[in-house]
């Protein structure tokens, strides 16, 4: 019996599609396999998404006060938890990803983003200022924030859930209405919180899915829609440069969370085993595929060999295997495609004089993985600073690790790069780790950790890494419209 899924699109609370519709496949990481046939959306349909989205802002869902809205959302967030199961499942078809990376981080984190947002609208104050006037009466300002209207956003693959309820949570704690375009790559649990949304009583078209590409497809329908009123994208650099362009056409607002070729810094007054954890799993972590990850790691000369010789051994020791599978520890990469790309920079690390640390290549993989997109991890050093694995984001598990013998140089070679997204310090010397904090570009410090984060604090990138921030109160600048009103006492 086929397993099959076969993925329509959310608009207005029903899965529709239409009847001459183009469904293409998703394949399993895992395998190869085709594991759904998703339907492409029309520029039509998604037409029909948008219109819902702008209906339902004057229906039931414009009139809800905060508290309502606030019960809704906590009511999503619970409704996930229920579902706990189903989300972890679909995310693990969809992406490969072992079980632990699910349960423990990205689907518990998607229902945290309801809570979160749901939390911080409800005790936002409003900004007022009495001012004085030449009668003496004065004059009282307040600030109002409406919905900034229907939101389009576009996600990602590589923590689909995460990353786009990290958006539909503020988005709809604000009042809006959202069309999300997820990644062609992983439509699954975009469709399922789209259930969520109908059994915890949504009103219909607050929260609308089409499904597609991004070129001369869903993803460009959206964007260039005159009746989305802003955009939220997470994804690559280039493809910001093109939302961006959709975006002018009307003057619409933008958030990106972009690019990062993010640095780890490694002074040699380190907690070793703190050290060599923290940049494993910034390095490697879902098979690399995060943007926060380390792929520059730059090692205080005097324990350069022996940190060197001791990410080798825990890469070494990595478990391939089905994400089902408790035992596994490493996924594939989400594509055959994605993994041709990251197969380029293996070849031109090679090319370009690397050093093989380990990796390197394609794992021998039992029969029934055969056709699945796997790769070794893969730690390279001796290149210099120009080499295209050292500057380009490879969004794969791989690592360059130079040593350095100065604060002041290795601050330099941090910050040269044309990303800002994030950086990893680890250090036991206190007054170092503020002075460094200060001067790396970027969005997002960490200082002994990584992955760590308070969902109210400002999250983005700098440089080409993005624009804007979002997280708790910062959320609201974008997905709202502050008003301010002026009345003559
Ligand atoms: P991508 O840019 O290829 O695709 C992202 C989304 O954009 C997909 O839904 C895609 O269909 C759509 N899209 C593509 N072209 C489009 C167009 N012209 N118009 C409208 N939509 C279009 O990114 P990806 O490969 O899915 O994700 C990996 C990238 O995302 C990496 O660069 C990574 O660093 C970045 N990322 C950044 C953050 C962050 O917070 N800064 C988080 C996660 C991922």
């Amino acid at each position: 019996m086929s397993q099959i899924k076969r993925i329509q699109h959310f608009i207005g609370g029903e899965f529709v599609a239409a009847p001459d519709a183009r469904y293409f496949d998703k394949r399993s990481p895992v395998d190869g396999s085709v594991i759904a046939h998703i339907a492409e959306a029309s520029a039509a349909e998604v037409n029909a998404a948008v219109q819902a989205a702008r209906t339902a802002l004057k229906g039931e869902w414009g009139k809800l006060s905060t508290d309502q809205r606030v019960d809704l959302l906590y009511g999503v967030a619970n409704e996930i938890t229920r579902r706990f199961d189903d989300f972890v499942a679909a995310e693990m078809a969809d992406t490969g990803q072992p079980s632990h990376v699910q349960t423990h981080v990205f689907i518990p984190r998607g229902a945290a983003n309801f809570k979160v947002f749901a939390d911080v609208i409800k005790n936002v104050a409003a900004e007022s200022f009495r001012m004085a006037t030449p009668d003496g009466r004065g004059a009282l300002n307040y600030a109002i924030r409406n919905p900034k209207g229907v939101i389009g956003v576009v996600a990602p693959w590589n923590a689909p859930f995460l990353l786009m309820t990290w958006k539909v949570g503020p988005a709809l704690a604000c009042g809006n209405t959202v069309v999300v375009k997820p990644s062609e790559e992983t439509p699954l649990t975009a469709t399922l919180l789209g259930e969520v949304m109908n059994t915890v009583g949504m009103p219909k078209g607050v929260y609308n899915v089409v499904n597609g590409f991004g070129p001369d497809s869903a993803g460009e329908f959206l964007t260039r829609h005159p009746k989305v009123d802003a955009i939220t994208f997470t994804g690559e650099t280039r493809t910001g440069t093109a939302i961006m362009k959709a975006a002018a056409e009307g003057m619409r607002d933008i958030s990106f969370e972009l690019g990062g070729k993010n640095a780890g810094i490694v002074f040699a007054d380190c907690n070793f085993e703190a050290a060599i954890d923290g940049i494993f799993r910034s390095a490697f972590l879902n098979t690399g595929q995060v943007c926060l990850g380390t792929e520059r790691v730059y090692v205080e000369r005097p324990i350069f060999e022996r940190f060197v010789t001791a990410l080798k051994a825990k890469v070494e020791g990595v478990r391939y295997g089905r994400p089902e599978d408790h035992a596994s520890t490493y996924g594939p990469l989400i594509s055959q495609e994605h993994r041709d790309k990251v197969l380029s920079y293996y070849q031109k690390a090679m090319d370009e004089g690397a050093t093989l640390v380990t990796g390197g290549g394609v794992p021998d993989m039992p029969a029934d993985l055969a056709g699945g997109s796997w790769v070794q991890p893969t730690i390279w050093t001796g290149l210099p600073e120009t080499a295209a694995v050292v500057r380009e984001e490879i969004f794969g598990p791989c690592c360059h690790v130079r040593p350095f013998d100065s604060e002041d140089e290795v601050i330099e070679l941090a910050n040269d790069n044309e990303y800002g997204l994030a950086t990893t310090i680890w250090t036991e010397n206190l007054s170092r780790a503020h002075r460094v904090a200060e001067r790396v570009e970027v969005g997002v410090t960490w200082v002994n950790s990584w992955f760590l984060r308070d969902l109210r604090t400002p999250f983005g990138g700098s440089k080409q890494s993005g624009i804007g921030r979002e997280g708790g109160v910062h959320s609201l600048e974008f997905y709202t419209e502050t008003r301010n009103v002026c009345i003559k006492l």
